[in-house]
């Protein structure tokens, strides 16, 4: 029995009404809304012979028995963003369920399969992402959390403990993937790069690895009125300087590179700057790459702090190197692709997904796109043709079988 698109496609659609409104998906996690669209997706899972339940970190698990109990499991989030689309997240669960439903019509699977819908993939309410897949992956920590508040004040360890979750205890999810040898996840693209190629579908290479520092230029305020142009010490002209340089690294190097904000003091028209501090976000895939990347942007910013009589201290907010999938699953998935779509498509991911932290505790892992419409994600206006999400369902199948078949 093949997995069935058009109820797969029914079934998102019907979460959307469920737990949507008119501004769009309101799945945040550890909410009334989250907890009833769990409560739907269990019922779907109760139709199935698999066993479903909850591990320490709020993740939910369908398992359903094979022949050994080494683990493939395949995964997503059913939490969304704030007015978020009808697929994030919940198109890689629902996929994982269409799967199980087609494998379990066949009898046991050579390997255990797993759907895992993983807790709080989005940080949206507390601002710490990816907390159910990390908890799984060995790096909870639960002073961090402790800490977390929501916009109202409410602390993350009572909003969890609502839902069941005891934050001293999180880590105990770490037993989930003792067993697992594959992770499998389907998800949107978010970016606009495949409907760029004219391609449905591509492979996940690995997710971009970031390093994110504060670039402080240090001038001199004075009058902007009485002040000539050539004795000034202008620290917001150095600031943005650097910001057109980071543009041009990433142009010519690949990559991303932002400088999504500057603070100017004492930050008037009417006086030169003293003082700004631009914050730097730069990513790529490779590692050496990125900290060349990272490297150069300090060069431009002591090049440019000479150039304008300032002067410039870096220091770090965010650091986390990239994460390469495995080779093989990324070039057995790429052989489905292919033949699916008689083209080849390798991606990087930048935004981070629960696939990351997964990898990062030692299970092989590999992710799939799908060409998501005008690139658009995190808005009701995010959008993928039903033709493009039955073709990747199709890919994921595939792959599915094909890991059993290569690892059964
Ligand atoms: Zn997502």
């Amino acid at each position: 029995m093949a997995a069935d698109a058009r109820r797969m496609i029914a079934e998102l659609r019907d979460l959307a009404r469920l737990t949507g409104d008119e501004r769009g998906a309101q799945r945040l996690a550890w909410t009334d809304t989250w907890a009833r669209a769990r409560e739907w997706e269990r019922g779907l899972l109760a139709e199935l012979p698999v066993e479903v339940d909850r591990d320490e970190a709020g993740n939910l698990w369908a398992t359903l028995p094979g022949r050994a109990p080494e683990t493939l499991i395949i995964g997503s989030h059913i939490d969304s963003v704030p007015n978020g689309g009808w697929l994030d997240g919940c198109l890689g669960v629902l996929s994982a369920l269409e799967v199980l439903r087609s494998l379990s019509a066949d009898g046991p699977p050579p390997l255990t399969v797993r759907l895992v819908d993983w807790a709080d993939e989005e940080g949206a309410r507390f601002g710490l992402s990816l907390l159910g897949s990390m908890a799984a992956a060995g790096q909870h920590d639960p002073d961090l959390v402790r800490r977390l508040r929501d916009a109202g004040g409410v602390g993350a360890a009572d909003a969890l403990a609502a839902h069941g979750v005891d934050v001293d205890r999180m880590g105990e999810a770490r037993s989930r993937l003792t067993d697992a040898v594959a992770y499998l996840e389907l998800h949107i693209e978010q970016g606009p790069v495949l409907e760029a190629r004219g391609l449905p579908l591509a492979v996940v290479t690995g997710v971009y690895g970031t390093e994110r520092w504060a670039a402080r230029f240090t001038g001199q305020a004075a009058h902007a009125g009485s002040t000539p142009m050539d004795q000034r010490r202008d620290a917001l002209s150095a600031a943005a300087r650097l910001a057109l340089e980071v543009r041009e690294l990433a142009r010519n190097r690949g990559g991303v590179g932002t400088v999504g904000r500057i603070d100017a003091e004492p930050g008037i028209p009417t006086a030169v700057a003293g003082i700004a501090t631009a914050l730097v976000d730069q990513r790529h895939v490779a590692i050496d790459t990125l900290r060349e990347l990272h490297e150069a942007a300090v060069e431009a910013g002591r090049t440019i702090a000479a150039d304008e009589h300032v002067e410039v201290e870096w220091s770090p907010l965010f650091r986390v190197p990239p994460i390469d999938f495995d080779a093989d699953m990324v070039a057995a998935a790429s052989t489905i692709v292919t033949d699916l779509q008689g083209a080849d498509a390798r991606l990087p991911s930048g935004p981070l997904h629960d696939a990351a932290r997964v990898a990062e505790a030692g299970v092989p892992a590999v992710m799939l796109f799908v060409r998501s419409k005008r690139g658009l994600s995190h808005t009701r206006e995010e959008d993928t043709d039903e033709a493009d999400l039955e073709l990747a369902l199709a890919a994921l199948e595939r792959m599915v079988s094909g890991e059993l078949e290569r690892r059964g």
